[in-house]
């Protein structure tokens, strides 16, 4: 079979994108998944590669299951493969781990990209030593244990307790755990989570973990600044009222080497935007996420989204996202009809219902507080890849640019190796602190990835080697 015949391909292999994989390959359809990690499991599924990893968590436990389905399928899996470019007529480029570059241009795509980490920046912030909570459960879950003796975790939402959990899990002990979080703002987020049957069989295992950490949480505390020379020495915190605002006189500095930060999450747009894909800005779903339509369908025909794209939820909604989109290809495929499609999907999108709901809740704990914003010094650095400070954004804005991409023209910020995917989201929190509400999508170019000149000028061949 040559490559272009592929009935769909997926690109991310977290919970959506391998479920929407099975979920296919039951109908014979011809599937790739591409994605730039190295084992299929996504975010949220990481584990050694040859180990012990079940854990207390049924819904890690039911992803790790997911994992083995699908290294035992015979669906077509490019690890390591960056997608550097991407149309609207759905042909991908995609560079493979030997450098080659190979074209794929299937029926159908479905956006699996899920989301990424952000951090409410601060002096300091880019200092080694503070690392995000994400990253820590990256190193924890990859390597089976912990890497430094004590360390403090701070954060607001919830991403700060799962990473302080499986600290704990795997033998760790935390120095300080600080939660912007007013306590009824906790409470909401456990009411809608014990709503729901797979996150309150996730509750209630980590239950003991909680408690431990939760008594010794200290709520309404936010680190407003990292110190050190060269690397992490000490940081700076401070009370915060209850819209957020730092309480002036309430600051105190605390010793550490190692300080894991969190505030949340954002969708994975750059490849989907890059096919032309519409967005929209939904506060109450995490930010900028996909316009889709009831199929899941964006504003593409033929290119669904599942997971973190079309909204932040977390893992269940993912799976769920995964399976619809799956049913979805294959009633626009005319491999299923509406009557099959509705009873394969009707319970699927209840429990849907419920997972949005509670991504909601998430979403409300994670907004920038964008006095503070205000208030941050002027050192401040926005974007990491280009040294790119507050008073370079701020100027920009002073002299008129009041966009996220005029500003990356005028000052580089979204420029460098990560094109924008930690800044853009800075960038629109500040401008919005001055007024401006930019609700668009970073702009992206290929190649999406940074790619060497050589690789370019290679010759671009189909996956079996036969010529374009
Ligand atoms: C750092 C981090 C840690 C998290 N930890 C937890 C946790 O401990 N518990 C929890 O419940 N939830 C966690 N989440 C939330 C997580 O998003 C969901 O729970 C769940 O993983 C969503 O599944 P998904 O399939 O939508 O996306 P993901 O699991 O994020 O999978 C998306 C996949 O797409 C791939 N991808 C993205 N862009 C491209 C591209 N351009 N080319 C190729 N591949 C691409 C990625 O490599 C990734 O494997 C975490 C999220 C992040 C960002």
């Amino acid at each position: 079979m040559m490559n272009k015949d592929y009935d769909v391909v997926i690109i991310g292999a977290g919970f959506a994108g391998i479920k929407a994989a099975l979920t296919l390959e039951k109908y014979d359809l011809n599937i790739c998944v591409v994605d730039e990690g190295v084992l299929p499991g996504g975010q949220f599924i990481r584990y050694k590669k040859d180990g012990e990893n079940s854990s207390k968590i049924p819904t890690y436990n039911k992803g790790l299951a997911l994992v083995k389905e699908f290294n035992e399928s015979s669906i077509t899996y490019l690890n390591r493969s960056e997608l550097i470019f991407i149309n609207e007529e759905k042909e991908i480029l995609v560079k493979l781990p030997d450098d080659s570059l190979k074209i794929i241009v299937p029926k159908t795509i479905i956006f699996a990209t899920g989301a990424r980490e952000i951090v409410q920046p601060f002096k300091g912030w880019d200092l080694p030593g503070v690392i995000t909570t994400g990253a820590m459960q990256i190193l924890l879950k990859t390597s089976g244990k912990t890497f430094c003796d004590e360390i403090v975790i701070a954060g607001s939402g919830i991403l700060h307790y799962a990473a302080g959990a499986t600290w704990l899990e795997k033998g760790g002990k935390i120095k300080s755990f600080y939660d912007v979080n007013s306590f009824p703002n906790k409470f909401k987020m456990l009411t809608s989570a014990l709503a729901s049957n797979e996150k309150r069989a996730d509750f209630f295992a980590m239950l003991p973990d909680m408690l431990k950490i939760q008594m010794n949480a200290k709520n309404n505390i936010k680190v407003i600044e990292a110190k050190g020379d060269k690397k992490l020495e000490a940081i700076v915190l401070a009370k915060v009222d209850g819209n957020g605002n730092v309480i002036k006189g309430s600051e105190f500095e605390q010793e550490t080497s190692l300080l894991a930060i969190g505030n949340g999450l954002v969708a994975n747009l750059d490849v989907a935007t890059a096919a032309g894909c519409e967005t929209i800005y939904d506060e109450k779903l995490g930010g900028l996420v996909l316009k889709t339509n009831h199929l899941l369908e964006t504003s593409q025909k033929d290119i669904f989204a599942a997971g973190a794209p079309s909204g932040i939820g977390g893992a269940d909604k993912a799976e769920l996202e995964g399976e619809i989109c799956a049913y979805s290809v294959l009633l626009n495929q005319k491999v299923i009809d509406a009557n099959v499609y509705y009873e394969l999907t009707k319970d699927l999108f209840i429990s849907r219902t419920k997972a949005i709901s509670f991504g909601k809740t998430l979403s409300s704990m994670q907004k920038f507080n964008l006095e503070e914003i205000k208030n941050l010094d002027e050192d401040t650095t926005i974007c990491r890849c280009e040294n790119i400070k507050l008073k370079d954004i701020n100027e920009a804005i002073n002299f008129g640019l009041t966009s996220i991409n005029s500003i990356k023209k005028k000052t580089r910020a979204g420029m460098g190796n990560c094109q924008g995917k930690t800044c853009s989201e800075l960038v629109r929190a500040i401008l919005q602190s001055h007024g401006h509400n930019d609700t668009n999508h970073i702009k992206t170019r290929a190649p999406l990835k940074p790619t060497s000149i050589d690789i370019l000028a290679g010759e671009i061949t189909f996956l079996d080697g036969s010529k374009v």
